[in-house]
This record gives structure tokens, sequence and C-alpha cells, in this order.
């Protein structure tokens, strides 16, 4: 478990990592985690509850990462308990699960959710930034459940010289309702990663970066 200031924007929330991932994105950072995930701590869940009640008194909330925590088939029972013990719940995912989705936000589990859209809903271009097999229509799913779930949601994408042109940039945006979506960029950083190919791309220069970043603000 770790604390971070950045993955809930506004919010100093705690972070569980949920071990595996159904894409193989070839610039994943988290790739023990999507590849081995035997090899990572497991904490209980009693455990979980006694290191978050002794950071209740400055923590804001819990986001649930990996991988991908909606492979899991106890997260809607763990994130029911964390919500029972009255923490804020922020879910990362890559959309592959809407059904996953779709219960958690009927239920009322969620407070904050960012989901990964890797690229364009282009067939191609989507497998390449996934390093897999894709099911575009429950990424579309996913993104039309959480654009019309009425909580806080972006839509992020982490964008790499090998893989975007700004095209792809333009059209990405172009997907989404900025009324009611936010949209975020994250740059590509070529250390260790999944693909150890993409170890010697680079990512945008800060420059050409802040340009793509006010483009889809
Ligand atoms: S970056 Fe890709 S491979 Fe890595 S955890 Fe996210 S979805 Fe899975």
């Amino acid at each position: 478990m770790e604390t971070s200031f950045i993955d809930w924007p506004g919010k100093l929330c705690a972070i569980l990592f949920v071990g595996g991932c159904n894409f193989r994105c070839p610039f994943c950072h988290n790739h023990p985690l999507v590849l081995a995930p035997e090899g990572m701590e497991t904490i209980a869940f009693e455990e979980i509850m006694s290191r978050l009640a002794a950071r209740k008194n400055w923590l804001a909330g819990v986001c649930i990462s990996g991988g991908e925590p909606t492979l899991s088939p106890g997260l809607p029972r763990l994130i029911a308990r964390l919500k029972a013990e009255g923490w804020a719940i922020k879910l990362d995912t890559n959309g592959t699960r809407p059904e996953v989705v779709a219960q958690l936000l009927g239920d009322n589990l969620l407070d904050m959710v960012a989901m990964d859209v890797k690229t364009v809903l282009v067939q191609d271009k989507y497998e390449r930034c996934a390093g897999s097999a894709v099911d575009l229509g429950a990424i579309q799913h996913s993104i039309d459940l959480l654009c019309h779930s009425g909580i806080p949601h972006e839509f992020r994408m982490t964008i790499a010289p090998a893989l975007h042109s700004e095209d792809d940039i333009v059209a990405w945006a172009k997907q989404f309702d900025r009324s009611r979506s936010r949209l975020k960029l994250q740059n590509f950083n070529p250390r260790t990663t999944l693909d150890v190919a993409f170890e010697k791309e680079q990512g945008f220069g800060p420059e050409i970066f802040s340009r793509f970043e006010a483009m889809v603000a």
C-alpha cells in the first residue's frame, strides 16, 4: 500500500494495487504487477483496514489501481467493505470489464474513476498500444457508463511518439464530451517498461507535450 497526492486530483489517498492485467501495453511501468502478480506482497483485508485506520486522519480516500482491478472477482466485496468503513473510493481501470464497472456504479460504490483510453478507438492502433487483442465494444461501453454516471471521472492516455501522432491525439480528444469528462495526457517516460525495446523510445519534448495538453484541456 502506498500513499499519493497525484493519483486522485485534490485528495491525498492510499493506493491499493491489484495484480494481473489483460493488456500488455509496451510502455507499462507496472509490469511486475502485470506479468508476475504472484510475486507481489499480498495483504489480508484486516491488515488493509488496520493500515488505513492508522492513516484515517490525513487520508481522504482509497485508490484501487493495478494491473487491472476489475479482473479480480473479490473487487466488489473489497470496495463494499471499504465503503462501509466510510472510505471514498477511486477506481483505475482499462475499461475492458464494463459489466464490473456497471455493477460498482449501480451499487454506488465509486466516488471517482480514471479510465485509460489508450488511443483512438481504431482496432489496429488500439491493439498496438494495448499489446493484446482488444474488444473495442467493451471499451466504448465503459466510456458510455462513465459519461452517464454522474460521478467525477477522467479519461487518460499515456502518449509516446512511437505510438501516437498529433492527429491521433486530436482524434482521441474528439471522442469525448469535455463538458462531462476530464481528459488527461501522460507523457511516456522511458524507465523500465514491459516491452524492453520501449526503453530505447523517448517521450515527447516538454514544449510539444504542453501544447498537446492544452489541446485536450
Ligand atoms: S499500462 Fe497496460 S499493461 Fe500496464 S497495468 Fe495498465 S492496462 Fe495493464
